[in-house]
């Protein structure tokens, strides 16, 4: 079933930087699409577009549950389940490991819950998000004391934390080594797929889209230049 579709979606920049052309894309239920482009083809702006961080200048986006998304109620409620991975994580760096995955409850929440304490059951689950990712042992452990690969998996576990729906991570393994960027993505893929849940990931890597992707869609000039398997990325390249 189609997840999320965006009908003649384009962007153009209040600058005028025309980062998106018009496009019609339809993303499934669980599946994990990567984005694979150069700097500047507009992954980024995709992503942002996907999560209503940036408005399209033209065209439609809509989930099945949501139908038509706009209005910030809607615009709210689909951003509830879309978490966010970023590729400088973004964590709090003077915080717990816990603390940072915490905040992905709070993202879950409405605006009207995050301004009481958290409850034991956020903090369960929290702590499990960890586990999921490997990192129990570290749920202490402030931030800034872990290496590149785990405070991207604790980005992982925040994001898990508001049991999304669809997950988009703009470049997450842009920062880390070809190894630890291979760790990274084998967990994202596997929870994904654990959870079901749809997973739209960006990379400029094509060996990391080759291995991970069940669907690549590759950005060139803010256009779509192939849309496929990673198997057929051989004879289009
Ligand atoms: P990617 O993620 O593939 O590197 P982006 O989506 O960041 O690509 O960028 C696509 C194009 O839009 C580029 O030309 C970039 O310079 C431009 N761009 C990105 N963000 C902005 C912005 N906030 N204002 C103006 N132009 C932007
Ligand atoms: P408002 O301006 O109406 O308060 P916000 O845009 O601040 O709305 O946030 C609406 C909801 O979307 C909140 O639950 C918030 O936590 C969540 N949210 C905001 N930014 C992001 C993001 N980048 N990724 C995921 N959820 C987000």
């Amino acid at each position: 079933s189609a997840m999320i579709r965006l009908d003649g979606v384009g962007v153009t920049y209040p600058d005028g930087t025309l980062a998106l052309h018009p496009l019609d894309l339809t993303f499934r239920q669980g599946e994990f699409t990567v984005l694979l482009g150069l700097s500047g083809a507009g992954k980024s702006t995709l992503l942002r577009t996907l999560n209503q961080l940036v408005v399209p200048s033209s065209g439609t986006i809509s989930s099945d549950e949501l139908g038509v998304i706009h209005g910030s109620a809607r615009v709210r409620a689909h951003r509830r389940h879309t978490a966010m991975i970023f590729q400088q994580h973004q964590l709090l760096l003077r915080k717990s490991a816990l603390t940072n995955v915490l905040t992905g409850r709070l993202a879950a929440h409405s605006a009207w819950r995050t301004l009481l304490p958290m409850p034991a059951d956020d903090v369960t689950l929290a702590y499990q998000c960890l586990q999921r990712v490997g990192l129990a042992d570290k749920t202490f452990v402030r931030a800034d004391n872990l290496s590149g690969g785990q405070m991207q998996r604790v980005g992982i576990a925040r994001a898990l934390a508001q049991q999304p729906r669809v997950i988009l991570a703009d470049e997450p393994v842009a920062s880390l080594d070809p190894n630890t960027s291979m760790q990274v993505l084998e967990q994202l893929s596997r929870i994904s797929r654990e959870d079901g849940i749809t997973t739209i990931v960006s990379l400029h890597q094509l060996e990391l889209a080759r291995r991970f992707a069940q669907r690549v869609i590759g950005l060139a000039g803010g256009r779509v230049v192939f849309d496929g398997p990673p198997s057929a990325l051989d004879s289009a390249t």
